[in-house]
């Protein structure tokens, strides 16, 4: 049984007193114990949030990390770093990293082979511009970006703790979400690749999300695929009141599992 995700992902937003704010918000009203949540704040804001979460079930990670311990490679942070902080995952691949700031899938790969070899749970995400849609290579780019992602783990006993998050960029930021079926189907092939590499038994164990413009309203469609393990929300997941929504809404929908 794959235990659905509610993961919010707040980009460059919430100084270390806003993110405090919200996260008593959070804790105040969270009692959905099916779901595992998920926040990934800004890096400034880890150890404030790791503190206000200890004792709780809210997990916490990052939204990067480099592929190298330590060296000379300024403005970077590195996984132990990470886990010093109290971080379970990271994020690593995100479109925004990939398109604005040039991250190439190898280089990615890289990054979750480190985070996995430390026990850091990598939240893999892939996934095809509107241009790479509509010239039907949805397919040829998930393939490509996952088999670059997870190229260096093949081997490792512990593949299963990863997480892998189908984001369109054309559905990030944009309130144009993905139909369900369209995320179910490119999800579904995902695990097929997954299968292909890890075998079925591990296949089977891998949370998938969706993520792109998820709201309280949508989310519940999103779950209630069959492959889809939950959700990754950006701007929705800035408002702890909208994110409490989506956590119940899961919770609802898969049955509190
Ligand atoms: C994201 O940043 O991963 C994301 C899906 O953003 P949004 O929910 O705002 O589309």
């Amino acid at each position: 049984m794959r235990i659905p995700i509610a993961a919010g992902n707040w980009k460059m937003n919430k100084t270390v007193a806003e993110a405090s704010a919200y996260a008593e918000a959070l804790l105040q009203e969270l009692d959905t114990p099916g779901v595992e949540v998920i926040i990934c704040p800004p890096f400034t804001s880890l150890y404030a949030l790791s503190q206000k979460f200890a004792g709780s079930s809210v997990k916490l990670g990052a939204q990067n990390m480099h592929w190298e311990l330590k060296g000379a490679f300024t403005g970077e942070i590195s996984g132990s770093m990470l886990l010093e902080l109290g971080c379970e995952y990271v994020i690593l691949g995100h479109s925004e990293r990939r398109h604005i700031f040039r991250e190439t899938a190898e280089e990615v790969g890289k990054k979750v082979e480190t985070a996995l070899k430390l026990g850091l749970r990598p939240i893999l995400c892939v996934g095809e511009t509107l241009e790479e849609r509509e010239r039907g290579e949805t397919e040829a780019i998930l393939a490509y970006q996952l088999e670059k992602g997870i190229e260096g783990i093949t081997t490792f006993p512990n593949v299963e703790s990863i997480v892998i998050a189908y984001e369109p960029v054309w559905a990030i930021g944009t309130g144009k979400a993905a139909t369900p079926q369209d995320a179910q189907e490119a999800i579904a092939f995902v695990r097929g690749k997954l299968s292909e590499q890890f075998g079925s038994e591990k296949a089977q164990q891998i949370r998938i999300l969706y993520g792109g413009s998820v709201s309280p309203e949508n989310v519940g469609q999103f779950v209630n695929q069959e492959d889809i393990d939950g959700t990754l929300v950006g701007g929705a997941s800035l408002d702890a009141g909208k994110f409490l929504d989506i956590i119940k809404e899961t919770a609802r929908i898969s049955g509190g599992i």
